[in-house]
């Protein structure tokens, strides 16, 4: 499928060369959902919040940057939910806005593939393996057939 759409790392405390990595694997493993991952180029975000981030505050801040395209979060903090529920990770589907928590972890790759997923529109999959199942686990290699035919699907609706 012909890439349309290039989502954009943005690193807040994740360091930049690692930030670098994370892009290369999960454009790799995001291949079929019709976007490319890439790291954004030099980005103020400006933002000026405590950890742990409240995930729905940060992505309010974030649209109100207005960024031109959509933006994925790389954060080394822990991020909170509604309820103050711990999260890995938060984003609009099919929007603008995402965030993440970079762990260190051997799974950080399927967790921003995930939300890569969600900005591209996708929903939770129960597909074993999908990497849109609702717990990231680093033996996701991509998107299932099915998540794929969803993004073709709406991919072919805009021709
Ligand atoms: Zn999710
Ligand atoms: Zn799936």
């Amino acid at each position: 499928m012909k890439r349309r759409t290039t989502i954009h790392l943005c690193p807040y405390g994740v360091p930049g060369d690692r930030s670098r990595e994370l892009a290369e694997a999960a454009d790799d493993v995001v291949a079929g959902l019709g976007c490319t991952v890439a790291l954004a180029p030099p980005f103020d975000v400006g933002l000026n919040l405590e950890p742990p981030y409240n995930a729905r505050e940060l992505l309010h801040a974030l649209r109100q940057l207005r960024p031109s395209g959509p933006v994925l979060l790389l954060v080394d903090n822990p991020l909170i939910g509604d309820r103050h529920r711990p999260v890995r990770g938060a984003s609009e589907r099919g929007g603008t806005v995402g965030v993440v928590h970079i762990e260190g972890a051997a799974d950080d790759v399927a967790a921003v593939a995930h939300e890569v997923g969600h900005l591209m529109g996708l929903a939770h999959c129960g597909y074993p393996g999908c990497l849109m199942g609702r717990r990231p686990s680093h033996d996701r290699k991509g998107a299932c057939d099915h998540c794929v035919a969803l993004m073709d699907a709406v991919g072919d609706s805009f021709l």
